[in-house]
């Protein structure tokens, strides 16, 4: 079969591997389209810590079961799955809490694991969620990116009052967006970013008002609007403080960014306004929730997508992801 394997930092190949066989409890899943992320990008550029290489990358894939192991139900061959990249323990603290995005042995497929940039991978069987017809298979790898919006806005609990901003509008703010308007109706959704393109991008994705902040600072174009909810998917540690000077009194601030460096707050300009400050890291087992969302279409994962392009092109493709956010957002990757 056909792999994109990242040998080590900066080395990327389409190789040719063996098949591999499920061992108990698994499944193996023909790839037939996965997307690319900008945590694939870091891995390829050694910018991801918790890599180890040889990988094969990919952690946003959808297929059909091709092979199952072990004490898996073998009517289950032919389903057609998306791929919930988490794969935990089940045992240890966070996962006894329903938080195994955190699980102390976490491992993630596509980066501790081998992923879906490839004819075949194999997952854990209950990471394989099965898909209703209604969701096409060119679009069913984006149900994991949607995943992420998912998780954090369940911390964050929006509501119909909310005035919502989110910084950057690439992949993750823009299913933020989606998931604010379409599944929780925030009043208004506003996104900031300094790409007039993007901006653009977020305007067909639900944004209800965009502002470039590349040359008149957030603060002076708010003009004394205080958001309620705040979603850093831009995770530039410059942004923390400023999200915290600008949110309303009781506001709720989400982050998702794995910066190492560190940004100046104070405990005052927090608890002055009894703000509340959430992380989130990839998913926990939100795929049926997301799966119901496209289903009932509260979400359009269709608008997110701007290129597709055949695996045998994988360096081509995730070039364009890396260098051109103007043109490119989500791109596809069809199986040969
Ligand atoms: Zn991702
Ligand atoms: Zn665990």
């Amino acid at each position: 079969m056909k792999s994109v394997v990242i040998e080590r930092p900066e080395v990327l190949r389409v190789q040719e591997r063996e098949r591999p066989q499920p061992t108990a409890g698994q499944v193996r899943v023909k790839v037939r389209y996965a997307s690319i992320c900008g945590s694939d990008v870091h891995i390829w550029h050694g910018h991801n810590p918790f890599a180890r290489y040889p990988r094969v990358i990919g952690h946003e894939f959808f297929g059909v079961i091709d092979a199952v192991g072990e004490g898996v139900d073998a009517a289950r061959l032919g389903e057609r799955v998306a791929v919930d990249p988490v794969v935990s323990c089940g045992h240890c603290y966070p996962c006894s809490v329903g938080r195994p995005n955190v699980c102390s042995a976490l491992q993630v497929i596509g980066v501790h694991l081998d992923g879906g940039f490839s004819e075949y991978a194999l997952a854990p069987s209950g990471n394989a969620y099965k898909l209703p017809e209604s969701i096409p298979d060119r679009l069913a790898s984006l149900i994991e990116p949607f995943t992420i919006a998912a998780n954090i806005t369940a911390f964050l609990n929006p509501t119909g009052q909310d005035i919502a901003l989110v910084y950057g509008a690439g992949p993750m703010g823009l299913t933020a967006v989606q998931v604010l308007k379409g599944v929780y109706g925030v009043k208004q959704v506003i996104v900031t970013d300094r790409l007039p393109e993007r901006l653009a991008m977020a305007q067909d994705n639900g944004a209800d008002r965009v502002i470039n902040n590349s040359e008149i600072s957030l603060a002076e174009q708010l003009a004394g609007i205080q958001p309620t909810l705040i979603i850093d998917a831009a995770c530039h540690p410059s942004i923390l403080p400023e999200a915290i000077a600008l949110a309303s009194p009781a506001a709720r601030i989400g982050l998702l960014g794995f910066s190492g460096d560190t940004c100046a707050i104070t405990q005052q300009s927090l608890t002055s306004k009894e703000l509340s400050l959430f992380t989130s890291r990839l998913n926990s087992r939100r795929f049926p929730q997301v799966i119901e969302w496209i289903n009932q279409g509260h979400i359009q994962p269709a608008k997110l997508v701007t290129h597709t392009l055949p695996l045998s092109q994988i360096e081509q493709a995730m070039t364009l992801f890396e260098k051109q956010p103007r043109t490119c957002c989500k791109v596809i990757i069809e199986m040969d």
